[in-house]
């Protein structure tokens, strides 16, 4: 699905200093690196605080603290995403409430959103899924209009741009009131174990985040809040402050192999290709099929049997999940989510992937359907 290794190896020598001089200066935690990658993710997504920290996840469960959300608030999650954005909900006492998603572009929309609002919602949590961004212009309207935070999990989608109706353009985690990321290594901006950021435009939230990130002080052994303990290792923002100089170039690779595998199988019957928003740009963190009348499973099945991985992202919709199924309020009909974890396919997708491997991939996925 991804090649890890055939990126390495393009950056190798830069890589492997970066990591031997943070070796050298012993400076593991916070070193300097953490300090630059930060100032030079601010700079790229036009955003004012990126404030690293462990992972994803973690990103997400930082950003509800240092919101101060609590027990009995409600958080609007699509059922269509990755088990984090509702599990930290879930973890931190809160109520995730689950809204169908756009069959089109996998993604919350402002229709769902408004019907799932109670005087107990605090905040919407809009997944830029699979890369592309959410449509954010009429969500940020309505966040505004009944006073809710915006916690955009950018975590697929780093180095996507939004286009607003006035033409003005803004990077996805850069537009609500916290955006959060992931640097896990198959990220479109992946390191080499775990990481993550938070961004905001806000000085005191940025303050209060750092804050909650590190174990709710500020000075050193006052601790003012309840906080936890996450942080991005220097050797990893070490290695991120390389690739994110090779992000947009990654983001191209990306797309022009989407361009490929889309040129040579929208003709194909029993297959629909992704959808392209003309708001955003993609930057294919997948490249996701859905897969016509119920031939999922075997075509999925059939690409195996040739050698070809593909992934199923994702199986069972947050509403079928096990642990959701008592703590979840749900909105209306999460039908949208239940036909995805039904139909879609995700293809090999990465910065490495030749027009060789893609012609094998498409010439056995246009037999299943001859
Ligand atoms: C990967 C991912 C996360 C979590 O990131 P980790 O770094 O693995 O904790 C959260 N949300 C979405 C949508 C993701 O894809």
């Amino acid at each position: 699905m991804v090649d890890l290794k055939g990126q390495y190896q393009k950056i190798k020598p830069e890589v492997d200093a970066a990591i031997q001089s943070v070796i050298d200066s012993t400076s593991f935690i916070n070193g300097q690196a953490v300090k630059d990658f930060a100032t030079n993710l601010e700079k790229y997504l036009g955003v004012k605080h990126v404030i690293p920290c462990g992972n994803g996840t973690d990103a997400l469960q930082i950003a509800m603290m240092a919101l101060k959300l609590k027990p009995g608030d409600e958080v609007i999650v699509p059922a269509f995403t990755y088990v984090a954005t509702a599990e930290v909900i879930g973890l931190l006492g809160l109520t995730p409430v689950m809204v169908d998603v756009n069959p089109k572009t996998f993604t919350v929309e402002r229709q769902n959103i408004v019907k799932a609002i109670t005087a107990n919602t605090k905040a919407i949590v809009p997944v830029h899924l699979f890369g592309q961004s959410c449509d954010m212009e009429p969500i940020l309207k309505l966040a505004k209009e009944q006073g809710l935070y915006v916690i955009e999990d950018n975590a697929q989608a780093i180095g996507a741009e939004y286009t607003f109706s006035d033409g003005r353009k803004a990077k996805t985690g850069t537009m609500g009131t916290i955006g959060c990321t992931s640097f896990f290594p198959s990220k479109n901006l992946g390191c080499y174990g775990d990481g993550g950021a938070l961004c905001t435009n806000d000085d005191a939230l940025a303050e209060r985040i750092r804050m909650v990130a590190n174990h709710g002080q500020k000075k050193k052994y006052y601790h003012s809040v309840i906080g936890c303990n996450s942080r991005l290792d220097t050797i990893q923002a070490a290695i991120l402050d390389i690739k994110l100089k090779h992000l947009d170039e990654y983001g191209k690779a990306r797309h022009d192999a989407a361009a490929y595998y889309t040129e040579n199988l929208k003709d194909v019957k029993g297959i629909e290709i992704p959808f392209e928003a003309e708001n955003s740009t993609h930057v294919f963190h997948q490249y996701t099929l859905k897969v016509l009348n119920g031939k999922r499973d075997a075509l999925k099945k059939h690409l195996e049997e040739n050698g070809i991985p593909s992934m199923i992202y994702y199986p069972l919709p947050l509403q079928e999940q096990e642990a959701f199924l008592f703590i979840t309020r749900t909105a209306e009909s999460l039908d949208n989510a239940k036909k995805l974890s039904d139909s879609v396919l995700s293809l090999p997708m990465h910065t490495e992937l030749t027009s060789k491997e893609q012609d094998f991939i498409i010439d056995k996925i246009r037999k299943f359907f001859e």
